[in-house]
Parts: C-alpha cells; sequence; structure tokens
C-alpha cells in the first residue's frame, strides 16, 4: 500500500488518451486508465465487421479497430505497460456487439495467438489470452492454447515488413498430444495486431493442418 502510494504520488496515474489525472476520479487501480469520456469516443471507433476473405487457410477475418492514433496508444499501454486489466474494455466490447457474439457462437473454440515462453515470462501475461478467456467465461466457448510458438523468433514489430513473413515461418506448432482436440473444429484466432497478415496466416495454416475445418481470425486491432 505505501509502495502504492508513494508510486501515485510521483506518477499520478493519468488517462492515456486526454492525460486528465485520474487520481481521485475512480476508485478501482485498473480504472485509472481511461477516463469516462475517452472510453465513450474510443467506442464509436468500433468496427467488428465480419469480412470474407479468400484466403487458403481462414476464410472469415474480423477486426475490433484500427491500429491508429488512440487505439495504438491502448494497445501499447496494454502490452508494453504492465496493464493486463485493459483486457476487460475489449472484453467488454466484443460482448456488447451482439452480431460479433453470434458469429463467434458458431464455433467451438478459441485459440489465442501464442507468445514464446521467454517473452511470456517476461511480460507475465498473454495479452491475446487474456481477452480469450473473457469472452469464453462470458459466452461459454470453449479456449485453450492449443498453439505454441518456438523461442528465440524475432519480434514481428521489429522488422520491415518484407522480411515478417520469412522470419514467421514454422514459428509456432500444435503439440503432437494436442492436435486432436483441433481436428474438425470451427475454431477462432485471436490475435492483438494484425499487420501483414503473416502471424494470422501462419497459425491458420497449422490449424488447418491438424484438421480444423473452419477458421474465423479475430483481431483486436488492424494495422
Ligand atoms: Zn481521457
Amino acid at each position: 500500500m505505501l509502495i502504492e502510494f508513494v508510486l501515485n504520488f510521483l506518477f499520478p496515474p493519468i488517462c492515456v488518451s486526454c492525460k486528465k489525472d485520474m487520481q481521485n476520479l475512480y476508485s478501482k487501480e485498473e480504472d485509472k486508465w481511461i477516463c469516462n469520456l475517452c472510453k465513450k469516443r474510443i467506442i464509436k471507433f468500433k468496427k467488428a465487421q465480419i469480412l470474407k476473405v479468400r484466403n487458403i487457410y481462414y476464410n472469415k477475418f474480423v477486426y475490433i479497430f484500427e491500429y491508429k492514433h488512440i487505439i495504438r496508444k491502448l494497445m501499447l499501454n496494454y502490452k508494453f505497460k504492465a496493464r493486463p486489466y485493459i483486457s476487460n474494455f475489449f472484453v467488454e466490447i466484443i460482448l456488447k456487439d451482439k452480431n460479433l457474439c453470434r458469429n463467434i457462437l458458431n464455433y467451438d473454440i478459441i485459440i489465442p495467438v501464442p507468445m514464446s515462453r521467454q517473452k511470456l515470462k517476461k511480460r507475465g501475461y498473454n495479452q491475446t489470452e487474456l481477452v480469450a478467456k473473457g469472452i469464453s467465461k462470458e459466452l461459454k466457448i470453449e479456449t485453450e492454447n492449443l498453439l505454441q510458438k518456438k523461442e528465440n523468433i524475432k519480434t514481428q514489430s521489429s522488422l520491415l515488413k518484407t522480411g515478417r513473413s520469412r522470419n514467421i515461418r514454422n514459428a509456432f506448432y500444435i503439440e503432437k498430444e494436442k492436435v486432436e482436440k483441433v481436428k474438425n473444429k470451427r475454431v477462432i484466432l485471436l490475435d492483438d495486431i494484425f499487420t501483414t497478415g503473416a502471424t494470422a496466416r501462419e497459425c491458420s495454416k497449422k490449424l488447418k493442418e491438424a484438421g480444423a475445418k473452419d477458421i474465423l481470425v479475430l483481431v483486436l486491432a488492424k494495422d
């Protein structure tokens, strides 16, 4: 408590969007990252249209936001500022969209794009997995980490767009004993940011090879 007090004194919590001081605005620590006004503003940017795509591995695609302006700031906070509770914001937005929920319920399982063990240890949470769990809990749809990521794969965002496809090739795998869980399933592959699509393609490829029937790629933000 004391340390929290000192930290709040030195770095008072401010809204990630408008920089308003939030120290005395909300009582719960996890509400002190964005003010209600900015939250309402952001919700207006929601897209969430189900798009049919011609991709050999997945056939539907939906993104909740475009990765720009405040959404970009928000994602950076979510991923790099030790703020796992931002997952609740995305879950809430998804659950409020009835059309999107109806579509989600056509699937059997949500599989989040994994992080390497090394990176997970460093960050302490997988932002994609937290959103998957939130949706799973409310909509009673299964979720499981059936994909794994190999160690020592360079971060996609650290590379130029042209090198990303090569970097991510064969970076993911499904453990032998888990293949059965994917077979004949309608799968939602959940990722945080979609840039070149290389990660979604590569993960879907592995899911298809394991026998997934139908894949919807759901991303929080599209660059
Ligand atoms: Zn604000």
